[in-house]
C-alpha cells in the first residue's frame, strides 16, 4: 500500500491525503487554506484530466477538510456525512461567501464500512470542535491505516475516544494530525473546565456575548452550563437555533426548551421576506417576537462577527453591562474582520475574554492513540513542525507533500 501526503505536511488546514492499494485509490479530505486564499492547484485525476481516483471522504465540515469538494470531478464519488453537509450549507446560507455545495455527495455513517474493490473505509465519531467529525479506517491487502482527521480528548465526546480507539485495535500506520506540535506542549483544558473559567471572568455582567464558531456544538453545552450556574437566559442567534434543529444529539435548544431565546440579527432581519430564508426563520417566529423581553434581563448568547452592527444598536438600549469572550482559535484574531470586530468593542467599552479550548490533540490524546493503536508508523500532517512527532514515538514517518510511504 502507499500513503502520500498530498498537502498538508507543512502546514495546518487545507489537507489532502492519498491511499492507494494494488486496486484502489481514494483521497481522505480535500480543503482549502487557512490564510483564506482560494488556491486551486490542479490534481492530475482528481481535479482535471480523466478520474483517477475511487473515491474522496470527508471527515468533517470545516473548510480546511471540505473547502474543495466543488473543484472535484463529476465522475469521482465524494463521501461526506449528510449531516454534516446540511449543517455546512446551512450556516452558510446565512453568510456572505455563499457556500451551497453544487456536487452530489454520497453518505458517510459512522461505522458503516464502504467497500471499494479492494479496499474498506470505515468512518468512525470522534470528538472535535465539528459537530459529527470522523477518524477514517482504511483496510486493505490485510494492511490497516488509521486517518485521525482532526481529533481531541478533552471535549465532552472525549471519553469516546479510548473505546473507539480499542474497538479499532492494533493498525500498521498512523496518519495523525499533528495542529499543537508547534505550540508548547501542555495538557489542554477540558471543555467542563472551561464552563468554570467563563463563569468566574463573567459571573459580573448581565449580558454575555460569546464569539464563537456556530458549528462548535460543545460551546453550545458550554453557553447552556454557564447560564445554569449564572442565572442567565440562553439566547441563540437564528443560525445556531437552526443548526440545532439539525443535530442529534440532545441538547437544549429554542423549539424544545420554553427558556431558550431566538435573536434575528439585522443582516437576516432585511431578508425575512426573502423565500429563500423563510423557511429558516418562521419556526421561530414566536420565540423571536419573545426575545424583545429576554434582552432586558440577563443574558448569554452566542454572536458573530457579522453582528456588529446589532451590537452597536443594542449598546444604548440593553447592552449596559457586557462583555464579549472571544471563543475561537486565537489565530483568527489577525484577519481583518477580527480585529476591526474586537477593536469596536474597544471602542464601546466592552470587556473583552479570551475563554477558548482547542479542537485539536494535545499531547495526551498523541499518547493515547499511538498506545492503544500501536502503530509500526507514524506520519504527522496538519501540523507546522512534524519532526516534534518524534517525542511520542519512535516509529515517525517524516513525510513531505507528494512524497510517497510504501508498506
Ligand atoms: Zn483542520
Ligand atoms: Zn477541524
Amino acid at each position: 500500500m502507499q500513503v502520500k501526503i498530498l498537502k498538508g505536511t507543512n502546514q495546518i488546514g487545507g489537507v489532502f491525503t492519498e491511499i492507494s492499494s494494488k486496486e484502489a485509490k481514494i483521497i481522505i479530505d480535500f480543503g482549502d487554506d487557512l490564510d483564506g486564499v482560494k488556491r486551486l492547484e490542479n490534481i492530475e485525476g482528481l481535479t482535471t484530466g480523466k478520474p483517477a481516483y475511487d473515491g474522496v471522504f470527508i471527515t468533517h465540515n470545516h473548510q480546511d477538510h471540505m473547502g474543495r469538494i466543488d473543484d472535484i470531478l463529476d465522475d469521482v464519488p465524494v463521501y461526506l456525512s449528510d449531516l454534516s453537509r446540511k449543517i455546512f450549507e446551512t450556516v452558510f446560507c446565512f453568510s456572505k461567501n455563499k457556500g451551497k455545495i453544487q456536487r452530489k455527495t454520497i453518505n458517510l455513517e459512522e461505522e458503516k464500512p464502504i467497500t471499494i474493490k479492494d479496499m474498506k473505509i470505515t468512518p468512525y465519531i470522534v470528538d472535535h470542535s465539528a459537530y459529527n467529525s470522523f477518524m477514517i479506517l482504511i483496510e486493505a491487502e490485510g494492511k490497516r491505516i488509521l486517518h485521525t482527521g482532526d481529533f481531541r480528548n478533552h471535549g465532552y465526546k472525549g471519553g469516546l475516544l479510548e473505546s473507539t480507539l480499542k474497538k479499532i485495535g492494533k493498525i500498521d500506520v498512523l496518519i495523525t494530525e499533528g495542529t499543537t506540535l508547534s505550540r508548547e506542549q501542555v495538557k489542554s483544558k477540558t471543555e467542563t473546565e472551561l464552563v468554570d473559567d467563563i463563569v468566574e471572568k463573567t459571573k459580573k455582567h448581565d449580558q454575555v456575548l460569546m464569539l464563537m464558531s456556530t458549528t462548535n456544538i460543545d460551546r453550545v453545552t458550554t453557553i447552556q452550563k454557564v447560564a445554569n450556574k449564572t442565572g442567565k437566559t440562553v439566547i441563540h442567534d437564528i443560525v445556531l437555533s437552526n443548526v440545532l434543529q439539525l443535530v442529534t444529539q440532545k441538547i437544549p435548544n429554542a423549539l424544545n426548551s420554553k427558556n431558550i431565546g431566538v435573536y434575528l440579527p439585522d443582516s437576516v432581519f432585511i431578508k425575512r421576506d426573502n423565500e429563500e430564508y423563510k423557511k429558516y426563520i418562521e419556526p421561530f417566529q414566536e420565540k423571536i417576537n419573545k426575545t424583545g423581553k429576554l434582552l432586558h434581563g440577563k443574558f448569554i448568547m452566542n454572536i458573530r462577527v457579522s453582528m456588529l452592527k446589532d451590537i452597536e444598536r443594542l449598546k444604548d438600549k440593553v447592552l449596559n453591562n457586557c462583555c464579549v469572550v472571544y471563543s475561537m482559535w486565537e489565530g483568527y484574531q489577525k484577519e481583518e474582520i477580527y480585529k476591526k470586530f474586537l477593536d469596536r468593542m474597544k471602542e464601546l467599552n466592552i470587556d473583552i475574554y479570551n475563554l477558548h479550548v482547542s479542537g485539536h490533540a494535545d499531547y495526551t490524546a498523541f499518547n493515547q492513540v499511538i498506545e492503544i493503536t500501536k502503530p509500526n508508523a507514524v506520519i504527522p500532517m496538519h501540523t507546522e513542525n512534524k519532526e516534534k512527532i518524534k517525542d511520542f514515538t519512535d516509529k515517525a514517518v517524516i513525510l513531505e507533500d507528494m512524497e510517497a510511504f510504501n508498506f
